[in-house]
């Protein structure tokens, strides 16, 4: 797995993988990036949030290759996204989840097709998962999947969008005060702390 297509590296500042997925949109120096930008982009992000192992991903990039398929599999991807960001949009804004949100989820887990394994790693066991389908759109289950934890898992006053009203990225706050405001203190924190002493200067000297 080599680097993202558009040689930007993702984003893992949801602490959330659902999130971090709805991330992978950003926007820089005012414009929207698509950072998944190819079939390929999708497995290494996959990889890289350990949805899919290494050996997983050579085997999908060895044997699939139909392209047609890859190509319907990112536009589900994307599509799967907009709905989720939509979903996470409202969940921040104290609103309910949309039943429309929860039929696409429902709908990408049928691509779940597959198992529980027991598998032992550093002496303890895990839950794992075999996955019987070969067809490119399984890794739609893993998407879904994830959005499963966050609706099953998370607290929703604690899914935020970050204070940056120019930044679209979201996260979970897992700070002990739930008291985090941006998505990153580099990304965002700091240029917001900028512009606050730049404002409180400019009218100091006026
Ligand atoms: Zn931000």
């Amino acid at each position: 797995m080599g680097e993202p297509s558009t040689q930007i590296p993702f984003l893992f500042v949801g602490n959330q993988v659902c999130l971090d997925f709805i991330n992978t949109q950003v926007v820089l120096n005012g414009r929207p990036v698509d950072l998944l930008a190819t079939f390929s982009d999708l497995v290494t992000w996959l990889v890289q949030v350990h949805l899919l192992t290494e050996e997983e991903a050579k085997k999908i990039e060895r044997q699939w290759g139909k392209q047609v398929e890859e190509a319907q599999t990112l536009e589900q991807a994307r599509a799967f996204r907009v709905t989720l960001r939509e979903m996470v949009k409202r969940i921040a804004a104290g609103r309910p989840v949309p039943q429309a949100a929860i039929e696409a989820i429902n709908g990408m887990l049928r691509y779940r097709i597959g198992y529980p394994q027991l598998t032992r790693r550093r002496g303890k066991f895990d839950r794992g998962y075999q996955a019987e389908s070969q067809e490119a759109n399984q890794l739609l289950g893993l998407l879904a999947e994830a959005a499963m934890d966050l609706l099953g898992t998370c607290d929703f006053s604690l899914i935020k969008k970050c204070q940056n009203p120019l930044c679209v990225l979201f996260f979970y706050d897992t700070t002990k005060n739930h008291a985090r405001h941006w998505c990153s203190m580099t990304i965002c924190g700091n240029r917001s702390k900028v512009a606050a002493h730049y404002r409180r200067h400019r009218s100091q000297s006026t």
